[in-house]
């Protein structure tokens, strides 16, 4: 999370956020609604569909003035109140340990152990104690200046146990200076009761990170809006996988909200209503009693077949971030896991988990899929994903520099145990099942010879060790632009090929998919990224190697007609969006969606072709427009 400064007030070292004090009882809450509404637009549309709820904001967190000494009072009092803080820290980890023990099993709750044992180190405290009383600092500036310290440090030591601790510390660090602001603990009594009122939250954030994600299960959220972020960032992904409406890139949303607004979430437009006047509130929940119902009744036809209305059957599978998304795939209809993002496994574990405990992931993700296809991913960090005891660098430019399979090569060992992990869990009862076996940013031919070559080595080693496993279909992601450009002499060295759209796009535009301030660039639908899909593709068909899409565009209703048209016939993506699909696809013809190409790939602007593809799928499926475009 960054450590923004928000703008002191006269008042010295309180914070800045002190009239957003949030409401104490249900009058107040009423005294909200009277508060004047507004509108933001401009937002990207990440999520579809909308709702209505009581904002709960997360705020940044290092709010006070730094530049103003205590005197010799005021830091006595400030050591209270960072004393407190740390208590309620530790008596917040404790719970957060016991709840996630409960809820996700000892290997996702060890991770709040090494939070505790950080709060308890002394030397931690220590130096957070000496600036407020030596230094006369106020509690937030020590806290952000014992992180900067840790940052600078971990980014030059060799040290790779200090390395590792980085986030955790980081994780730490922010949860005391929640309590110390007590604008968690206010926003968090806010959205209380609010859930008292019987309604459900609006999660507001500057940006959605992986923490955040255990709040999403703890609490009511129905709706996420943040400030930055763009279409295919990995907190998008996430709110689309839970079919939650959300927008991002909606500057000042955290000065505009405050916790127990009421809010209006506009998924489809990229719009959000801060108390809203009461006739635009009515007919919002009256679109999200649509959208919901609308869901619920396509999700009821889950279980039909994936076919065209001329009778084309279509593979449409699941992207899965962990075995609860694998054991929630099936439900919705999807013929298997497309995509298996074995980062997320990595990213809550609090060290690198061995090759037994990826083994036991993996082999419950293909038994929570049986009888289907399962595809694997190797670790993909870097870019917007980062995991403190690999790949955390600081780089100029994280999306093209040390990320995915760059990091895998150089930790070869690691890399031969993902593998092997792999390769263990295709035949878990030593009968061989249908897993397959995909490595990310694959940019050149000697990158997938290298691959090759690790998976024979990672066989071998099974073949000594007298373990079972089976051989796989290696494949790659089809992600950048020098991959798509010499795609026939790849697919010389690769089983398979899924299109991974969202970086494919990314670097093809040379336009960051998390920076909303280029995010109209970042487009799918421009001439030139439909160009290079039908290459893809084409190619993929005359080398007769299977060909999969499952970047966020898979269940974009305007992309998968273009797609369809190209002759796509495998397809993955959020859980949520697989009846979505079976229901569009269920009205298109092949005729049709060839047509439509054809038209399109004559155009010459992204504005056109979105205009075009708009008026083709209100003929086609106007009911699903809610849902997506
Ligand atoms: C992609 O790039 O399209 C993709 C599916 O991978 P990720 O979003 O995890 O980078
Ligand atoms: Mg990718």
């Amino acid at each position: 999370m960054a450590a923004k400064r928000k703008p002191t007030t006269s008042s010295g070292n309180k914070p800045a956020v002190g009239n957003d004090a949030p409401p104490r009882d249900k009058a107040a809450l009423r005294d909200v609604r009277r508060r004047p509404p507004a509108v933001l637009r401009g937002g990207n549309a990440v999520s579809p569909g909308v709702a209505v709820g009581r904002a709960y904001c997360i705020r940044d967190i290092f709010i006070g003035d730094e530049s103003r000494p205590l005197d010799d009072t005021a830091a006595l009092r400030e050591l209270d109140r960072y004393d407190a803080a740390r208590e309620r820290t530790a008596a917040d980890l404790k719970a957060v340990y016991k709840k996630v023990l409960d809820q996700l099993g000892e290997q996702q709750a060890s991770i709040f152990l090494a939070h505790e044992a950080i709060l308890h180190d002394p030397a931690f405290t220590a130096k957070v104690r000496t600036w407020i009383v030596d230094s006369k600092q106020a509690a937030p500036a020590a806290l952000q200046r014992l992180l900067g310290e840790y940052t600078d440090l971990f980014a030059y030591t060799t040290d790779e146990f200090l390395k590792e601790r980085l986030a955790d510390i980081r994780d730490v660090i922010i949860r005391i200076a929640g309590h110390l602001n007590e604008t968690e603990r206010s926003d968090e009594a806010a959205a209380d009761e609010a859930a008292l009122e019987g309604e459900p939250n609006i999660l507001i954030a500057g940006e959605l990170v992986p923490s955040h994600v255990f709040m999403l299960g703890d609490r009511d959220v129905v709706g996420i809006v943040t400030e930055t972020g763009g279409r295919t960032s990995h907190a998008a992904i996430l709110a689309r996988s839970r079919g939650i409406p959300a927008v991002s890139g909606v500057e000042g949303v955290l000065q505009k909200a405050m916790s127990g607004d009421i809010v209006v979430v506009d998924g489809r437009e990229g719009v959000v209503l801060i108390n809203p006047d009461y006739e635009t509130l009515t007919a919002y929940r009256k679109i999200q009693r649509e959208f919901v119902h609308l869901r619920d009744q396509l999700t009821e036809h889950c279980d039909e077949p994936a076919i065209s209305a001329c009778g084309q059957k279509v593979q449409l599978m699941a992207n899965i971030s962990g075995v609860a998304d694998a054991k929630a795939a099936c439900p919705m209809g999807a013929a298997g896991v497309g995509l298996y993002r074995t980062e997320y496994l990595f990213l809550t574990h609090p060290d690198v988990p061995d090759e037994e405990e990826q083994y036991q992931n993996y082999r419950d993700a293909v038994e929570a899929s049986p009888n289907r296809s399962i595809t694997i991913r190797t670790l993909d960090v870097g870019g917007d994903k980062k995991i403190a005891y690999i790949g955390e660098s600081r780089e100029a430019n994280p999306f093209m520099g040390w990320r995915s399979i760059r990091i895998s090569f150089e930790h070869p060992q690691f890399f031969l145990a993902q593998i092997r992990a792999v390769l263990r869990a295709a035949a878990p009862d030593g009968r061989p099942k249908d897993v397959r076996l995909m490595f990310p940013m694959v940019t050149t031919v000697e990158e997938m010879r290298k691959i090759r070559s690790f998976v024979h080595k990672a066989e071998r080693q099974l073949v000594e060790r007298k373990v079972p496993y089976a051989r796989v279909p290696v494949g790659l992601m089809l992600e950048v632009p020098a991959a798509a450009v010499s795609i026939d002499v790849l697919l010389e060295e690769a089983d398979f090929v899924s299109i991974g759209s969202n970086d494919l796009v990314q670097y093809l535009m040379a336009a960051d998919r998390d920076n909303p301030k280029v995010s109209a660039l970042c487009e799918p639908l421009s001439p030139a990224v439909l160009q290079v899909l039908t290459h893809v593709i084409a190619t993929c068909h005359a080398a007769q190697k299977p060909v999969t899409l499952c970047g966020e565009i898979a269940a974009m209703p305007r992309a998968f007609v273009l797609l369809f048209g190209m002759g796509l016939r495998s397809f993955s993506m959020s859980p949520a969006f697989v009846p979505v699909v079976k229901e569009l696809l269920r009205r298109l013809t092949t005729e049709r969606a060839d047509a439509i190409l054809k038209q399109v790939l004559k155009m010459r602007t992204t504005a056109q072709i979105i205009r075009y593809m708009d008026e083709q799928l209100q003929e086609i499926a106007p009911n699903l427009a809610m849902l997506g475009s």
